[in-house]
């Protein structure tokens, strides 16, 4: 081998090595466990379940929260409950003498709980809460049992295994249950529940299972007097084995095991290494223009998380008053807000007036939202707004937060016009404005990215509330 091919070889071998490496290098890179930069967001805590939500602020209020689970069968029957719910409120409206509701305004609330069952199976339970003036809300319930991996309803009469016995142990376990009860027994009808029991049309119709019991929710007046309310009776399904039809047992696994563990929400890890709470504050000149942008009513699977990458594109911050109801259907959603050095405000779990719903109600209402957002986000809520803006001494006195209500409201929830949004923050912006906008309508977010343009052209920063008030 002369010099020449020596040398030859040498550079070949070296580019071997180097191929080699570079090889390697790849290979670890496609590693798994290696975590990637890039978040995946689940789209909801209950797999295969979203949640609509639609408030409106007009000379009656109105929040509707419901389940969509992109099955028409399940979502047609769905609609339609909530757009009867809607037609008859309206037509009570329409009725009434205006005088009634001078003092309060009508309201229309429906909420829903949601309990998994097991894998696919839920139980859905709405609340309806009407006000048309006099002295009381009314209140409705309604169930739904589904079943998601066959995209049916299930009826509660497929629980009990039917027969004479099967009936009469259940209801004697119901009537007791109300005879025991310190809130119902002064208020119970017997006869009334006999009836409702006994009618073939309505088998078990208000029935559900919530963990390991079977539970039913009555309409007020139903069964007892109106002083009751929506009674709620539970009954542990250990106690009523004998009644569960085979089918159900096996579905609730009753005799391999005594009760099914609820799962325990997972800890959020603390890897919050990257981005809280930075940058913005430094770079503000102290005589710069500032306004404090807020959202409302979310979180959003989608919009919630195109208005941050909007947000960081102008390096602006905000503050996004949550709905508890729907923090516990994303909190992953929350998490990256509060990840991306947002503020995050308490708006309460079912967006009702809390003028109307008395001391304990609205301690309910901020108490159980402040729990799932420090949940969710490892903190709790540092700014709290009542929804509509309604707020008296009573919810002052309960909050410990002060209200944050707003000075722009720009009407996103009833134009759905990114024009006419913009055009509401031009006409009434000036240092110190509060800005109103809603993270559920996509429309939103296409408004507020003319908005974000226009607050940087006209030199304004954006920061969030608690900033704002320092
Ligand atoms: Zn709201």
């Amino acid at each position: 081998m002369n010099a020449t091919s020596k040398r030859i070889m040498i550079y070949i071998g070296v580019l071997l090595i180097f191929t080699l490496i570079i090889l390697l290098m790849t290979f670890f890179q496609k590693d798994p466990n290696t975590p990637n930069t890039e978040e995946t967001i689940t789209q909801s805590k209950y797999e295969g379940v979203d949640i609509v939500t639609d408030v409106t602020y007009d000379d009656y209020r109105s929040a509707i929260h419901y389940p969509a689970f992109e099955i028409a069968e399940l979502d047609d029957e769905i609609a339609s409950y909530v757009q009867e719910t809607k037609d008859n409120f309206f037509a009570d409206l329409e009725d009434k003498d205006p005088e009634w509701l001078e003092k309060r305004s009508a309201s229309f609330s429906l909420s829903f709980d949601i309990f998994p069952i097991q894998d696919n199976l839920y139980s859905i339970v709405f609340y309806k809460d009407t006000y048309l003036g006099g002295a009381n809300m009314q209140q409705e319930s309604k169930v739904y049992l589904v079943d998601l991996e066959n995209g049916q309803f299930i009826k509660q009469n497929e629980i009990i295994a039917n027969t004479k016995e099967n009936k009469d142990q259940l209801y004697d376990q119901l009537k007791q249950a109300f005879i025991q009860s310190e809130d119902y027994q002064d208020f119970f009808f017997e006869e009334e529940l006999h009836k409702w029991f006994y009618d073939e049309s309505t088998p078990f119709s208000n029935m559900y299972i919530e963990e390991d019991q079977l539970v039913f929710i009555f309409n007020e007046y139903q069964v007892t007097a109106g002083a009751a309310g929506r009674p709620v009776i539970r009954i542990p399904l250990n106690d009523i084995k004998g009644i569960i039809s085979k089918e159900w047992k096996d579905k609730l696994k009753i005799e391999e095991e005594e009760s099914e563990e609820q799962e325990k929400p997972t800890e959020p890890e603390d890897d919050e290494s990257e981005g809280k709470g930075d940058a913005t504050e430094s770079k503000i000149p102290d005589d710069a223009k500032k306004v404090a942008i807020t959202f409302d009513d979310g979180p959003h699977p989608e919009n919630t998380l195109e208005i941050l990458d909007i947000l960081d594109q102008y390096e602006m911050k905000a503050t996004f008053f949550m709905l508890g109801s729907r923090v516990d259907f994303y909190p992953d959603i929350a998490r990256e807000v509060a990840k991306r050095g947002h503020e995050i405000g308490n708006h309460t779990w079912h967006h009702k007036d809390l003028t109307t719903v008395g001391k304990a109600k609205i301690k309910e209402e901020v108490q159980s939202t402040a729990d799932v957002i420090k949940e969710a986000t490892g903190e709790a809520p540092t700014a709290f707004r009542p929804p509509y803006g309604a707020i008296n001494d009573e919810i002052r006195s309960v909050v410990d937060l002060d209200s944050t209500l707003w000075t722009i409201d720009t009407e996103d929830w009833k134009s759905h016009d990114p024009d006419a949004i913009l055009q509401m923050v031009k006409d009434t912006i000036e240092d110190g404005s509060i800005i109103l906008m809603h993270d559920i309508h996509s429309t939103t977010v296409d408004g507020f990215k003319k908005v974000a343009a226009y607050l940087k052209q006209e030199g304004y920063y954006a920061v969030t509330v608690s900033q704002l008030n320092e």
